[in-house]
């Protein structure tokens, strides 16, 4: 099994593919209607941990 899935990277305005991979931080333009798509990426792994900086609203004096 190839347990790697390819990433697709669409326009978020006409829906495009633009890219397919891994991407960390993109910005890339759409040559289809122009658009510029900022991209970052997810990796597997890191997803779960970014709930802890959300919930820091404590009772402040
Ligand atoms: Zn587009």
């Amino acid at each position: 099994m190839t347990g790697h899935t390819q990433r697709e990277v669409r326009c978020g305005n006409c829906r495009r593919l633009l890219a397919k991979g891994e991407a960390i931080d993109l910005t890339i333009k759409c040559p289809r209607c122009g658009c510029m798509n900022h991209v970052r990426g997810t990796t597997p792994g890191t997803e779960g941990q970014r709930a802890s900086k959300e919930t820091s609203h404590g009772p402040t004096d």
